[in-house]
C-alpha cells in the first residue's frame, strides 16, 4: 500500500492470480479500516497545500507522470497481461488509453475556468469560481486496471483533489505499478494514497460514510455502486458511477452487413467480452443475415484463446471461476430454450489451458427475450445475435433494458442514424463505430448505469464545485 509517501506492507497478505495460468504470481498487503483511515488522514494533510497549488504546477506533475508512464508501457502491459489476462497487444493499447487521460488532464488543468454573470441591479457584479470538492474516495475495477485508475486520479489531481484509491482485489498489482509512477513523477506526500484490500466491503464503507470524503468515484457493477451510491447518500456526497451495461448493436436492412460483423466481433470480444461496452443484444435485420452471420462466424472461428503473453493470441482467460460459469449458464439457458449454438459454447480445456479460466468464443442466434442472456449483463465472449423484421419495432426493444451505457447502430441512411441516435436511451452511440470512447470524449451512462461522466471536460466537472461570489459595489 502507498499512504503518506511510504510504501506500506501487512502482515496479513493476499494472493493474486493469473488467470491464463491458475497461479500465485504475487502476494500483497491486506488493507482494512485501520490502513483506510490512515490514509484518509494523509489526504487531508495533503488537501490545503496541494488545492493551494496553480493549475500550472499539477498540470507539470500530470504531464511528468504521462511521460514515465509511456516510459514504461511494455513493462506496463505485460505485468497487466500477467494478472488480468488481456492478449499483450490489447494490454499496450490500454496503457497508451491509460497514459492520455494523464495527458488530457495536464491540459484541461489550465482551463478551470470561471464566470462572470451580468446581473439585474447596476451596482451588483457576479463572479463564479470552480473549486475542488475536496478528498475522494475511488475504487476501480479489474477489467481496465490501469485506465480506470487514471481516469479518475488525473481528473482528481488536476481540479486539486486529494486521492484514496482502493483497486479491484484481482488486480492490484497494477496499481502498484501506476502508484510507484506517481512516486517518481514526484506528486507530494499524501497527494495520491493506495489501499489494497482482499475484501473491498470494510474499506468501501469507510470511504463512503467517513465526514472527511466529499467524493467517491466508482466503476463496477450496477449492484455494487448502488450500494456504495446508498452508503455515500447520508452524508450527500458526490457520487460518480459508472455501472454495467447492456449495450444493443442494431444491425439495419440497409448497412453493409460484413462491415458490420467486423465490428461485433471486433467490440463484443474486447477483452474477452468483459467490458461494459460490449454489446449484449446483436439486433440484425433478416435480410442480410446470412452474409452477417457468415463474416462473424469466420472472424470468431479464428480467434486464438490463450496466455495473453504469447504471439498470435487474441483471446485471453476470463477473470475466475464464477465469470466462466455465468457465461455457461447464459449459454445453456439459450440453448435450452431454443437459441442456435454457431460457434463455441464451450469451455476450453485444452492442453496447457486446462487450469486458465478459457471458455471458447461463441456464437449464438435466434436468442429471444425469454433467455438470461437478453436480460442479464454476459461479461464474457458469448455473442447473441436476435433476427429482426421490423425497424418500427427496434427502438422499442434495444431500450428495453435498465441499463442506458453503449448502444451501437449500423445504418448508410443518414436519417435513420440520426433519428435512432437520439431515440435511443444510452449515453454513447457507436454509429457505424465500435469505438465511442477516447480521453477527450465523455464516457458514462445513463438509467442504471451510472451517473456522471469520466474523460473529457465534463470528467473535471465531477471534480468541482460551483463558488458564486455576488458582490455589491458602492
Ligand atoms: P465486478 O462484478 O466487475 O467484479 P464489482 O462491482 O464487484 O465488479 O467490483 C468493482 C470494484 O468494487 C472492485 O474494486 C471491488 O473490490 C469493489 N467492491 C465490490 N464490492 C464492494 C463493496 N461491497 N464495497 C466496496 N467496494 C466493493
Amino acid at each position: 500500500m502507498f499512504i503518506n509517501g511510504q510504501w506500506i506492507q501487512t502482515k496479513a497478505t493476499f494472493a493474486v492470480i493469473n488467470p491464463a495460468t491458475g497461479n500465485t504470481i504475487a502476494r500483497v498487503a491486506d488493507g482494512g479500516i485501520e490502513e483506510t483511515r490512515l490514509a484518509i488522514a494523509a489526504a487531508e494533510n495533503a488537501y490545503s497545500s496541494w488545492s493551494a497549488t496553480t493549475a500550472y504546477e499539477r498540470s507539470a506533475y500530470l504531464y511528468r507522470a504521462h511521460q514515465i508512464m509511456l516510459q514504461e508501457k511494455q513493462a506496463l502491459a505485460e505485468m497487466m497481461t500477467m494478472e488480468q489476462g488481456k492478449p499483450l497487444k490489447a494490454a499496450t493499447t490500454e496503457v497508451q488509453y491509460g497514459a492520455d487521460f494523464l495527458l488530457w488532464f495536464a491540459e484541461e488543468a489550465k482551463r478551470i475556468y470561471g464566470e462572470t454573470i451580468p446581473s439585474s441591479r447596476s451596482n451588483q457584479r457576479f463572479l463564479v469560481q470552480r473549486q475542488p470538492v475536496g478528498i475522494v474516495g475511488a475504487i476501480t475495477p479489474w477489467n481496465y486496471p490501469v485506465s480506470m485508475i487514471t481516469r479518475k486520479i488525473a481528473p482528481a489531481l488536476a481540479a486539486g483533489c486529494t486521492v484514496i484509491l482502493k483497486p479491484a482485489e484481482a488486480t492490484p498489482l497494477c496499481a502498484i505499478a501506476l502508484f510507484k509512477i506517481f512516486e517518481k513523477a514526484g506528486i507530494p506526500t499524501g497527494v495520491v494514497n493506495l489501499v489494497t484490500a482482499a475484501d473491498p466491503v470494510p474499506v468501501g464503507h469507510e470511504l463512503c460514510t467517513n465526514q472527511s470524503i466529499r467524493k467517491i468515484t466508482f466503476t463496477g457493477s450496477t449492484r455494487v455502486g448502488r450500494l456504495l451510491a446508498t452508503e455515500a447518500a447520508p452524508q450527500l456526497k458526490r457520487v460518480s458511477m459508472e455501472l454495467g451495461g447492456h449495450a444493443p448493436f442494431i444491425v439495419f436492412a440497409d448497412a453493409n452487413p460484413v462491415h458490420a460483423a467486423k465490428g461485433a466481433a471486433l467490440v463484443k470480444f474486447l477483452n474477452t467480452g468483459q467490458a461494459c461496452i460490449c454489446p449484449n443484444r446483436i439486433y440484425v435485420h433478416r435480410r442480410i443475415l446470412t452474409p452477417f452471420l457468415e463474416t462473424l462466424s469466420e472472424r470468431i472461428t479464428a480467434m486464438q484463446a490463450g496466455n495473453g503473453l504469447k504471439k498470435g493470441i487474441t483471446i485471453g482467460p476470463l477473470v475466475n471461476q464464477t465469470a466462466l460459469d455465468k457465461v455457461a449458464n447464459q449459454v445453456e439457458d439459450a440453448r435450452a430454450k431454443g437459441a442456435e449454438l454457431l460457434v463455441g459454447g464451450r469451455r476450453i480445456l485444452k492442453q496447457g489451458l486446462e487450469n486458465g479460466f478459457f471458455y471458447a468464443p461463441t456464437l449464438l442466434s435466434e436468442v429471444t427475450p425469454e433467455m438470461l442472456i437478453y436480460r442479464e449483463e454476459t461479461f464474457g465472449p458469448a455473442a447473441a445475435v436476435i433476427p429482426f423484421d421490423d425497424n418500427d419495432d427496434i427502438i422499442g426493444m434495444a431500450n428495453d433494458t435498465d441499463y442506458g451505457l453503449a448502444a451501437y447502430i449500423y445504418t448508410n441512411d443518414i436519417n435513420r442514424a440520426i433519428r435512432t441516435f437520439e431515440q435511443l436511451k444510452f449515453g454513447m452511440v457507436g454509429i457505424n463505430d465500435i469505438n465511442p470512447t477516447s480521453a477527450a470524449a465523455p464516457f458514462g451512462g445513463i438509467k442504471q448505469s451510472g451517473l456522471g461522466r469520466e474523460g473529457a471536460r465534463a470528467g473535471l466537472e465531477e471534480y468541482l464545485d460551483t463558488k458564486l461570489a455576488g458582490i455589491a459595489l458602492s
